[in-house]
């Protein structure tokens, strides 16, 4: 940004003007002219003078027939009284302010006999009609004539976001203070020029005067949709870049080794590959083989079976002599894939110990909370390329942590990874790596544009054969008879040697409820550990404040523990507060059935793998999120018993969030829970469950209703970008591209 744009509003609107604004982090021109209308007012119609009610907003024509200064004695500060006329009937004026000499230029404007609009709110003093700190426009000084004036006054009113101390009206002036005396040449548009023609664009400067200080609905709203374009066209041309780079980016060609350990794995498989498993394979392998990064998105239902796709590829990069890492969001997920990846090698995960296969590689396991001798030891088996496959957290990304020859980088569950965190790995290996990032969230396909506009994307749609599938049932709190059944249901499976899941909103019950976005946790902490970080939990149905409190993790425990129903059985507990080596512990005492019944918050909702789950009791259900429920429940019914997924619930009938739970109830298909949940969710929801930055940079555009003109964008980048790789003829477009880096960085510099 240079020239005019880059002026500090300091500079151009005074140190006062610019104080209240700086507030509000509006630094430059630029800044404020960025600053948009959250909506906007009607101008409404000429109001007779002598019909003016009370309360109402009104625009009069009039003449000044006096004005007045003087100070105010009750209150300090100064006061200007004017009063206009129409020859009939009268109307006050009134403007107050610290100082006398702020009131200055109303003072200089409203002389007797100028006539005008004035535009505001009919109060009353005293007995008079009057308007406070009204807009006007003065024939002869706002507006050559009284066309001009009414041209003005029939102006839709912006209305900007606004804090106390600087209301829209004020904004609304220092916005037209800056904007108009700006030309084409102060004002860059990263939009080219042909794509401006091609799709009958306005310039960015017409966008900024049609949005600020519209003729009509039409003007701003064309504005408005060109200002959008330039959002999503600046982002898609940010990502086409990046393909265009990677493409370009070397890396080490990764092809299969003939009776290697992914040949012996498959040999030692127990089930057989669904075509979508083969297929995506077949692709990955493939894409390992070549001298460019592979960069791909891997989508598919909980349960799908995206891990052995995941570990195949791994398999696949170690036998030709490469490195793995697989990057999980929590450190019980971490765990897990761990002990997953473990299990389904058996020997070949032995490398080198007594008994395990002669070619054999190791599983390392890196995380935040390692002792001082494991972390050392996990360390040592990455840096020297013994273990031919690393899982961890984030601590993955520390600068220690270093690889012998990283082959391929694995992200387990993206939508809780930046796009910045992805290539920190990856800076790791000698040359780019290959990326596979996998995800259970079932995206639309414009957010996949833009938060993942960079990745190919591939898509298990079907689950293995032979999964007995889910049931889930709505269950009223309010109703003991069900609420006795749901234990029996529970005491059943574990006398059938299955366990159950008993999810919670929270964990202690004096806590108090986690708002998203409030206390300790909060969306902030999305990068880093975020087990009990309930992000969808949905507190604003508004039903009333005298709901029962929610239910907590260490109550209902207790609870189950003195039930005479569940006697005997072993109630175990996991929730984020508890050490590394509890949760564990508790985790694997409940795989292992030992604690077959387990109290927790939602730290199993991504990943855990348990087959022999098969109940979930799900409290307070009608207060998470559908896509959160939905992969709860994908816990349930992995192997081959049918899962029961009871959700507690103690929604009004007819209310959104009965609405929510009856929905899960009804159906298992992911892709359409999905869209219902984009239906009842806003935009930055949407935007932060599928990824975890970008969204300074996107203040118009919204990512599931614009889809077609985020296509659009797309298309024209993309040509744009091939025509000029390096974007040397677009200098506008490379610095939009450098500044909305730039913000991004900082955001992730600020959650780090
Ligand atoms: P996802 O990671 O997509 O949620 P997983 O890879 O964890 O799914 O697979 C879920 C379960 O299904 C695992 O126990 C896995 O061993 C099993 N599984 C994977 N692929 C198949 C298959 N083709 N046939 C039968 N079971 C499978
Ligand atoms: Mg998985």
């Amino acid at each position: 940004m240079t020239g005019r744009l880059a002026e500090p509003l300091t500079t151009t609107l005074g140190k006062r003007a610019a104080g209240p604004l700086a507030k509000m982090g509006l630094e430059t021109v630029d800044d404020l002219l960025r600053h948009y209308p959250r909506r906007y007012g009607d101008p409404g119609r000429l109001t007779d003078m002598n019909q003016l009610q009370l309360g109402e907003h009104v625009t009069v024509m009039a003449r000044v027939a006096r004005a007045t200064v003087r100070p105010m004695r009750s209150r300090g500060g100064a006061l200007l009284q004017a009063t206009v006329t129409d020859g009939h009937h009268e109307l006050g004026l009134t403007f107050f302010a610290k100082r006398a000499g702020a009131l200055r230029p109303h003072e200089d404007k409203l002389r007797p006999g100028r006539s005008g609009l004035f535009t505001g709110v009919v109060s009353e003093y005293r007995g008079t009609r009057q308007l406070t700190h009204p807009d006007y426009i003065l024939v002869g000084v706002d507006a050559d004539d009284d066309e001009e004036a009414m041209v003005e006054a029939s102006r839709p009113i912006p209305i900007y976001p606004a804090t106390a101390s600087v209301p829209t009206w004020r904004i609304q002036r220092a916005v037209r203070t800056v904007l108009d005396p700006l030309t084409e040449d102060d004002v860059d548009d990263p939009v080219p020029d042909e794509v401006r023609a091609r799709l009958g664009l306005p310039t960015r400067l017409d966008a900024l005067r049609a949005v600020h200080v519209p003729d009509s609905a039409e003007h701003w709203q064309r504005g408005r949709r060109r200002l959008r374009f330039e959002e999503a066209f600046v982002l898609q041309s940010a990502l086409a870049e990046r393909r265009s780079r990677a493409a370009a980016e070397e890396a080490t060609a990764r092809p299969p080794r003939p009776a290697g350990l992914l040949d012996d794995f498959d040999a030692t498989l127990p089930f057989t590959l669904t075509d979508g498993q083969r297929q995506v394979g077949e692709q990955v392998a493939a894409e390992l083989s070549q001298g460019r990064p592979m960069q791909r998105l891997l989508q598919g239902e909980v349960g799908s079976g995206k891990t052995v796709v995941a570990l195949r590829a791994m398999l696949q990069v170690v036998d030709a002599g490469g490195q793995a890492a697989l990057l999980a969001p929590t450190e019980v997920l971490a765990a897990q894939h761990a002990r997953t990846l473990r299990g389904m090698l058996g020997p070949l995960a032995e490398g080198g110990l007594l008994g395990g296969a002669a070619h054999g590689t190791r599983v390392a396991l890196l995380t935040g909370s390692l002792g001082a001798v494991a972390r050392k030891e996990a360390l040592l088996q990455a840096a020297s390329g013994e273990a031919g496959i690393v899982v961890g957290t984030h601590a993955l990304l520390g600068e220690q942590v270093q690889f012998a020859d990283l082959g391929l980088v694995v992200v387990d569950e993206q939508h809780r990874f930046g796009v910045e965190q992805r290539d920190a790995l990856r800076a790791k290996g000698r040359v780019a790596p290959h990326l596979l990032v996998m995800t259970a969230t079932p995206i639309p396909r414009t957010v996949a544009m833009t938060v993942f506009g960079d990745l190919e994307t591939s898509t298990l749609t079907e689950l293995p054969a032979g999964r007995a599938g889910i049931t889930s049932h709505v269950v009223p709190a309010a109703n003991p008879r069900w609420n006795e059944r749901v234990w029996e249901k529970v005491r059943e499976e574990v006398d059938a040697g299955r366990r159950a899941y008993v999810v919670c909103p929270r964990i202690h019950p004096d806590d108090d409820v986690d708002v998203p976005g409030t206390g300790s946790g909060g969306a902030s902490a999305r990068t880093a550990e975020f087990d009990d970080v309930p992000e969808f939990l949905d507190l604003s149905d508004g039903e009333g404040s005298d709901r029962a409190p929610l239910r907590a993790v260490l109550e209902v425990a207790d609870m189950l523990r003195s039930m005479p129903r569940l006697a005997e059985i072993e109630v175990g507990v996991l929730h984020g507060q508890l050490p590394p080596a509890e949760k564990d512990a508790a985790m694997a005492r409940f795989a292992s059935g030992e604690a077959p019944v387990l109290v927790s918050t939602t730290v199993v909702e991504v990943g855990v793998d348990v087959p022999e789950a098969t109940v979930m009791v799900v409290f307070d259900a009608d207060r998470f999120g559908i896509s959160q429920l939905h992969q709860l429940r994908g816990r349930i019914g992995r192997g081959g018993h049918p899962g029961l997924c009871l959700l507690v619930s103690t929604a009004q009938p007819g209310t959104p969030a009965a609405a929510r739970v009856e929905a899960l109830a009804a159906t298992t298909d992911g892709f359409e829970l999905a869209t219902l949940d984009l239906e009842l969710r806003s935009e930055g929801d949407v935007l932060g469950a599928a990824q975890s930055g970008r969204s300074s940079s996107l203040r118009l555009l919204r990512v599931v209703k614009d889809a077609d003109l985020i296509a659009e964008a797309r298309a024209e980048a993309s040509q744009v970008v091939a025509a000029d790789p390096g974007l040397s003829g677009h200098p506008a477009l490379r610095d939009a591209i450098a500044a909305q880096l730039d913000a991004e960085q900082e955001e992730f510099l600020e959650r780090a």
